[in-house]
């Protein structure tokens, strides 16, 4: 085994330990540069805070890249082992999402300097508030980074995953403009707002609308007394597919139930709509594909070419023209109390990342 299992888990730890929710990665921040600083990186820190830095090989250089922010709450954590398992107690989450992918990147740039494998040329970028909207990896400026081919560890799933497509996604914000009116004096000159926003949405398709698309409302405000027919409502909405048109038209869909019911009540809705990310899709045929395919082999790990449902760092790459795969690590339950890490899946990981990376 190249890299070193207990090493790469008292990283682990240290990063767990170290607090690091999105917009506050600071600490965590300067615990990673005097890492990869320490590991004979040349780092730097760009204007947003996302941490960069560039290891010196041969060949086509390689993009790794893992977020640096967890999701909340992460305060008083206590790291439970069982199973060959990391749990929190149950009363935080753990922040394996994605400090397991923190972690197996150093341990295994350290581990092929330490023993003077042969490598290529390494650029890491470890970013910030990717789970509040990609917002370190969307700031990064992509010039600065001279790989075509990047790899991002950040999934779900057991070593092997390979996570080759992702969906687009659309954020709706609408606003329903009714008018006010006092609730029991004169109710017939007001038009209720939320109700015109409810009955649009009872009527909606949400949830799993195909194989590629989903659809959800997440958030819904409006009001401001139990006496006031409400003027206004607000409501947050996204819809994703790996399909664009599909994407289209479900946006459009949902588009026009909300003008459509608001007309009904003589009122107005207003929806704006922005890409969030676009999606991607890569094949075996993508050099980056087969690369993690021929060393998953070479350590007789079994792969499974996936699709994700959710958004990551690898949308944004792969936008920018970075063919980026994203890879299972062997965290499971992200975002929850009971998200737990399987140990042996990020040792795997981390072998892995040594495996590709010197090919
Ligand atoms: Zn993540």
């Amino acid at each position: 085994m190249l890299i070193d299992r207990a090493r790469l888990l008292a990283t682990l730890r240290k990063l767990l330990e170290i607090e690091s929710p999105s917009g506050k990665e600071a600490d965590v921040a300067r615990y990673v540069v005097a890492e990869l600083t320490a590991m004979g990186g040349k780092v730097v820190v760009d204007a947003t805070g996302n941490v960069i830095a560039r290891f010196a090989g041969e060949g086509e250089p390689v993009l790794l890249s893992a977020h640096l922010d967890t999701v909340l709450p992460t305060t008083g954590l206590r790291i439970v082992e069982s199973d060959g398992k990391w749990r929190s107690d149950g009363t935080t989450i753990l922040g394996a999402d994605d400090k397991t992918g923190v972690a197996a990147i150093l341990e295994a740039i350290r581990s092929l300097r330490e023993k003077q494998v042969r490598h290529s040329p390494v650029e890491v970028v470890f970013t910030l508030s990717e789970e509040i909207g990609l917002i370190g990896a969307k700031a990064l400026d992509c010039s600065q980074i001279t790989a075509r081919r990047g790899i991002c560890l950040d999934s779900s799933g057991p070593v092997g995953t390979v996570i080759v497509s992702g969906p687009s996604q659309i954020s709706l914000d609408i606003t329903v403009t009714g008018k006010a009116a006092h609730a029991g004096m004169a109710p017939e000159r007001g038009i209720n707002a939320i109700a015109a926003a409810a009955e649009a949405i009872a009527g909606m398709h949400l949830g799993r609308i195909d194989e590629q698309t989903t659809a959800n409302v997440g958030v819904i405000h409006g009001g401001t007394a139990r006496n006031i027919v409400p003027e206004k409502a607000t409501v947050l909405a996204e819809a994703r597919s790996r399909d664009e048109n599909r994407l289209r038209a479900q946006v459009d869909l949902m588009t026009r139930a909300f003008k459509e019911a608001a007309a009904r009540h003589g009122a107005v809705a207003d929806v704006s709509t922005e890409y969030a990310y676009r999606s991607f899709n890569l094949s075996q045929n993508d050099e980056v594909v087969h690369m993690v395919a021929v060393a998953s082999k070479k350590l007789g790990i079994d792969v499974h070419l996936g699709a994700g449902g959710g958004g990551s760092d690898a949308n944004v790459f792969n936008e920018r023209g970075i063919k980026t795969v994203n890879l299972g690590i062997g965290y499971e339950d992200p975002h929850s109390p009971s998200e737990y890490v399987v140990i042996a899946d990020l040792v795997r990981s981390a072998e892995l990342l040594c495996a590709a990376l010197s090919l």
